[in-house]
């Protein structure tokens, strides 16, 4: 038996996003050995395309084989030892999601919490800071993708920078598709993963550590307590020594390697451009329809847009007929935000007019037939202005 060819599902949910055929056709080719010249070239030049996305000079850039959680896994086992204090900034499940990593690792978390929907405020990051003694490591979220939340990044660098801590920056949502800047915005640890703006599939985490970090890595007393993670080890296989720790994923490197060519193709400044683009477009064609965002401009993501489901909406039967009928995916909420919001992803690949069109479309189809009364003319017409 053969795989049932899947259904050309248009993904604009949380991740994965859409993956463009060129990057499926050069996860399509042949394998070659983990330990081949050729692919070590392939190796190095996905290196290179990392640091130009991640807009760094660090040495120690390369993709995690495993997904996003991989790189936070990564960061943080790798700098954490038990006894250690982090602090945290919670605003959604993936700062909760380090807290836990964190607490795995030994150490002793301390969370900044702000309300889902909102960044963390710097002022309180500080305070928290200024409190404790000895913090190894701060931790944040540049794109909150259960909130659509964007996390101002030059605050809490201001603040971090003022005590002896690295900064953790999880940019799972971001990388590809607004700017991370990671040398500009010396950041310490960044890691993010294929599936989100990327336009990969999902399976490699890419991870950058700054000197500053290197050297705490260093100076640790304890043995890693991941075999698979330690940094060691994939600093030796990933750098010149080619020194044999797993088997690369071979195929998938190719597919991250094409999906960042494609990135520099396009080039940084017109990739962030066309993000927000999108997402301005469709935020005013949902307001159209009666549907409003939950996250205020200043902080909204253009990648991860979530908006308020309309009073009297169910959130499953509007979300599965947009599957079943339209070929379309779109996320639900999470935690206090289950059955309240819809997290509509426009990332990588997915960030464009038609799709952006097409939902619309889709949406006000199914909301007029739910009862939810709205004009599907005027919602294209109000993201038009915008293309204008
Ligand atoms: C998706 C995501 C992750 C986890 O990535 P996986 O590939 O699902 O392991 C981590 N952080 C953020 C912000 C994400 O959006």
């Amino acid at each position: 038996m053969h795989l049932k060819k899947p259904q050309e599902v248009l993904l604009l949910g949380p991740g994965p996003s859409p993956v463009h055929p060129r990057v499926l056709e050069a996860m399509g080719q042949h394998t070659l050995g983990h330990l081949d010249p050729d692919f070590f070239q392939i190796m190095d030049q996905t290196n290179n395309l990392l640091r130009l996305v991640f807009e760094t000079k660090n040495r120690i850039t390369f993709p995690v084989s495993a997904t996003g959680s991989a790189g936070m896994e990564a960061a943080l086992v790798n700098i954490l030892e038990p006894g250690d204090k982090a602090v945290i900034g919670v605003n959604g499940v993936f700062g909760q999601r380090m807290v836990d990593v964190a607490s795995r690792c030994g150490a002793e978390v301390i969370e900044v919490d702000a309300e889902w929907g909102r960044p963390i405020d710097p002022e309180l990051l500080e305070k928290t800071l200024s409190a404790q003694s000895k913090v190894k490591l701060v931790g944040v979220v540049h794109a909150e993708t259960s909130t659509g939340v964007q996390q101002p990044l030059e605050p809490v660098v201001d603040v971090v920078r003022k005590f002896d801590a690295l900064l953790l920056v999880d940019a799972v949502t971001s990388l590809g598709g607004l700017p991370v800047a990671v040398d500009r915005r010396d950041l310490d640890i960044v890691y993010s993963g294929n599936q989100k703006c990327l336009g990969a599939p999902p399976g490699l985490a890419p991870i950058t550590f700054g000197e500053r970090a290197l050297e705490k890595f260093q100076e640790r007393k304890s043995k890693v307590q991941s075999w698979y993670l330690d940094l060691s080890f994939l600093t030796r296989y990933w750098g010149e020594e080619r020194f044999y720790h797993h088997t690369a994923p071979i195929n998938m490197i190719y597919a991250l390697f094409e999906a960042l060519s494609m990135i520099k193709e396009e080039g940084l400044e017109d990739r962030f451009a066309r993000h927000s683009l999108h997402s301005k477009a469709l935020i005013a064609g949902l307001k159209a329809l009666g549907v409003n965002t939950v996250v205020s401009e200043q902080h909204r993501l253009p990648s991860l847009n979530a908006v308020w489901i309309p009073e009297g909406i169910d959130d499953a039967q509007l979300r599965s007929s947009l599957r079943r009928d339209h070929l379309i995916e779109i996320g639900g909420g999470l935690g206090p935000f289950k059955g309240k919001v819809w997290r509509i992803g426009l990332m990588g690949n997915g960030s464009r007019r038609e799709n952006v069109e097409r939902l619309l479309k889709a949406l006000s189809e199914i909301l007029n037939n739910l009862g939810h009364k709205c004009s599907g003319e005027e919602a294209l017409s109000e993201a038009g202005k915008i293309y204008q």
